[in-house]
Formats: C-alpha cells, structure tokens, sequence
C-alpha cells in the first residue's frame, strides 16, 4: 500500500527513521558502551550484555493506541527492509538506516490454532507458532537478521571490514549463521563448530550448502562454547552465538508478532517455550516487558519455560523458592531428542534471571514459571501434534509436553489460550522420528516406541516377479494392466475399501 493512502496521523511515522540512541550494558556491573565495537561480554566484569536505547522519547512519543496503529499499517507496506523482524523497527535495532538491513523472509511466521481432536485430547486452547517456516526453518532467523544487520551496518559506516563470523551450534544456529554470513559475500565470511554427531544431518547439510567453513569437534555444545569463546577473546572475529546481545534484540520480534496477531490482547495468553541456551526466553520476556512499557500491551502474558530432564539446570535453579537461596550449577546433559536444546550450562542464564525477576515484579505476581518434562513425553507429543496437522520439531513437541504438565500442576487453566513456539521444522528432526519408528532410539534417551504413533511404509509388489516394472525394463500393456490390477486389488484391502 502506498504510504501516502495512510491516515494522516500515523503517515509520517510509517517508514521509521534511524533515530535510536543504542549502547550495550553488562548485566553484572551496568557498564555502558558503544555499540560500534564489537563486543560481547562486559570487559571489566566478564559478565553478558544486553542493548537498551537511550533515546526512550521515541518510544513514549505516541500512546499505545497509536503504536498498535502504526504497526497494522506498516504491515500493509511493500519494502522487504520493512517486512519482518523491523516491521518493529524503532523496538528492535532503531539506529539501523533501511539500507543496512537484512531481510531474507524472516519473521511474519503463523500462529496456526490446534486442531481440534488435539484440543480435545489435551483438553486444552492452544496455537503454534511456526517458527519452523524461518528461511533456515528456525527461530534463529530471527536474531540472525538482526545481528547481520548491525553488521552490515557497521560495514556501511566503514567501521569493521574483512569480517569472519563465528559461532558454536546445536544445529540451528549454524545454518542461520551461515545463510545470513553468505548472503553478504564476500563481505563476511563464516565458520561454525558443530558438536560431532550431536546434529542431524539436515542441520549439518545447511552450513556445508551455504559454504561456510564447518569444524565438527568431539563433545557436546558446551564444549563447543567454550572454545568459541576462547577464540573470540583471542582474535577479531565476530561472535554469532547469542551471548551476541543483537541476537537477543532480533529475537524480540518474536513477542511483538504475537501481540499483534491476537490484536494486541494478551490477557489470559501463555506463551510457552522450550529453553536451550536462554537466549530464547530472555528475549521473548524482554520483548513482552518493552510493548508493555509502551503501553502498547496492557497485560504480560504468562511465560512458561520448558526443559528435558536430560538437561534441565534452569529449571533445577528455579526449583528453589527462595530468590536468595537459589544457586545456578550447570549440569551434565544426557542424550536429548530436543538435542536443540540439549544444553547443560546456559549462556544467558544470567539475563534470564535479571529479566524473569523484572518480569514478574512488573506483572505485580508470579507470572514465569519453570517446567521439567520426560524425553518419551517429548517425543510421544511431538508425533502426536504432527499427526494432527502440524509441523513441529522435537522442541515444539517438548513444549507441548511442557504445556500438558503445566495443566497438570494447576498453573495453566481451560480458561487461558497458549501459545507454543514451534522452534524449528519437523523435518530437521525427522531422524528422531526415524530412530522412534523403527524402534531404534538408543536406551541413554529413555525412550520407548509406543505401537500406536508407528507408522512405516508398506512395500507393496506382484507375486509373480515379470510382472514388476522398472526403470529399464517397461511392462507390455496387458502385463501392465495385471500389474495395476494386483497392486490396486492389495491396496484397497489393505485399506478396507
Ligand atoms: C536454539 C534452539 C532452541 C533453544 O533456544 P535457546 O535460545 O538456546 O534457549 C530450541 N529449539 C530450537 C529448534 C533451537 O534451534
Ligand atoms: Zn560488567
């Protein structure tokens, strides 16, 4: 739609100026810096950083009612800078000029209701949000975009040249590294280090494809992690993990979408999520915590994190009442089916614990709550959602399992509606389904295949073997007409027809 058919009170607010005033601030000491060096961890207190915009006058300038007004009709725009993540622009990266942003189709993903046989099954209001349709078919796009973009920008201002980008991965956040990094070739150069055998092969495929440099390490993530972090501090390389505080911005996004797509009414809303590395769920709170300051939402919906109990240390942290007694200990994890998550000493643990307490101070009650499910939980609900029309990942599964164990616990009623994040797409996981089906998932994940969610095909063939066509050898028309003839008659039996 052309900005000049918008109403005149919103018309000069529809493209968003570069007006932002952003600088990081550590979450240990409050330090402040600029945000034209690259910088990831605070260099006094070691501690991670979060981005806050000192121009907070932009963002009071107008009521709720008018920002709500500005969003809807910055949806209608066709300027691809505009069209994901930074349709919230002046909430999400408002020093970067259009010209510096990324946009590969990310974002603007669907909030698809359950069907109605899993709302009967669950007993439950509940939609997904298929962040799976990401162009790498994660969440991670998200952040990606945003942290790409403040590359980009950094670049167009002649500040950082030669770029190599790095960043350790459970999978996903290698193939957003590496998709966004190639497509600024030769601007930026990527390499990710992947946990050896503790990817899929879809995951791994994505990284090769977009031609980063790929480095498998033997171990787990956090292994990985920490050798990202060492080579961070040692050279000029930019970070891509979501210690990287653009990451967290980026994936903000994510809330405001959700308050937009229930016409910013987030009274009785759930918002359920899996946490991995707590970039995630920082981000998520942090987003709902900034719309709610702007009055743009009136009410913080109920956030409910969600983790296997093969690797649960946010949730072990939480389960001590006392904000005073509680004490983070990373875990050892054990083999996970939501191995995205599989994560034992969560980076942004640090901002989840800053922001869950702003969180539910602001909300004047508890209103983030920590829940632990099995791996067979996992797996047994992630079948069952697909095989009820959607298109979930392990994670999106465990969420689900997270969600049916929140009702049983009292802490989500009938009344509420909740919001599941489908992390990433099914078929980036397919091979646990593989593993469940065939009866083959290794005993270190707990899990047994339960007779009703198998499903396999079904070879069929002729009895006579000259009756069978091939590649090289096609069949005469009346032996082909026997052929179809037996085929079709063991089919519809099969099939009771
Ligand atoms: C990264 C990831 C997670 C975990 O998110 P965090 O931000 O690390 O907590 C969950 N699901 C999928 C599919 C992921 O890629
Ligand atoms: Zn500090």
């Amino acid at each position: 739609m052309n900005p000049e058919l918008f109403p005149e009170d919103i018309r000069p607010y529809i493209i968003p100026k570069p007006e932002g005033k952003l600088f990081y601030r550590c979450l240990g000491c409050s330090a402040e810096f600029p945000i034209e060096k690259l910088l990831y961890v605070c260099p006094d207190c070691n501690q991670v950083l979060l981005i806050h915009d000192k121009n907070q006058a932009a963002l009071t300038r107008h009521s709720g009612a008018t920002w709500q007004k500005i969003f809807d009709f910055r949806k209608m725009l066709k300027i691809p800078a505009l069209k994901g993540i930074y349709r919230f622009h002046e909430f999400i990266g408002s020093c970067i000029p259009l010209s510096s942003i990324v946009y590969l189709g990310e974002g603007h993903t669907p909030i698809v209701e359950a069907s109605t046989h899993l709302k009967e099954k669950t007993g439950l209001n509940f939609f997904y949000k298929n962040d799976g349709q990401n162009p790498s078919a994660s969440f991670k796009d998200r952040g990606m975009a945003s942290a790409l973009s403040s590359i980009k920008y950094l670049i167009d201002q002649n500040l950082v040249s030669d770029v190599i980008a790095v960043c350790a991965s459970t999978g996903d956040t290698s193939a957003a590294a590496a998709l966004y990094a190639s497509y600024l070739r030769p601007l930026i150069k990527s390499a990710v280090l992947l946990p050896h055998k503790k990817v899929t092969a879809q995951q791994l495929s994505q990284p090769l494809g977009s031609g980063a440099n790929v480095f498998e390490i033997p171990g787990v993530f956090d292994d990985c992690m920490k050798i990202v972090e060492h080579l961070s501090s040692l050279y000029p390389v930019v970070l891509l993990n979501s210690k990287n505080a653009w990451r967290i911005l980026g994936q903000e996004s994510y809330s405001y979408e959700i308050a937009q797509d229930f016409d910013w009414d987030m009274k009785n809303k759930v918002v359920v999520v899996p946490i991995g590395n707590a970039g995630n769920i920082s981000a998520v709170m942090n987003g709902f915590l900034k719309f709610h300051r702007a009055g743009i939402i009136t009410h913080l919906p109920k956030i409910i994190g969600v983790q296997s109990e093969h690797a649960d240390p946010v949730f072990q942290y939480y389960l001590e009442p006392d904000e005073n007694k509680r004490l983070f200990k990373p875990v050892n994890t054990r083999p996970s089916v939501a191995q995205a998550a599989m994560i034992g000493n969560p980076v942004s643990m640090p901002r989840v614990i800053e922001i869950a307490k702003r969180y539910n101070q602001t909300s004047c009650q508890q209103n983030t709550f920590f829940v632990q499910v099995s791996e067979q939980s996992i797996m047994d609900w992630q079948l069952t959602a697909n095989r009820n029309g959607h298109i979930t990942c392990t994670q999106g599964g465990e969420c689900l399992a997270g969600l049916v164990k929140a009702a049983a616990q009292g802490i989500v009623t009938q009344q509420e509606t909740a919001i599941l994040d489908a992390t990433a797409h099914a078929i980036k996981f397919s091979e646990f389904q593989d593993l469940y089906f065939k009866q083959q998932i290794p005993d270190a994940y707990g899990i047994r295949s339960d007779s009703d969610y198998i499903n396999l095909p079904d070879f069929i063939s002729t009895d006579d073997p000259n009756l069978v066509p091939s590649q090289e050898k096609r069949l005469e028309k009346k032996e082909f007409q026997q052929f179809v003839q037996e085929i079709s008659g063991k089919i519809a039996k099969k099939l009771n027809l």
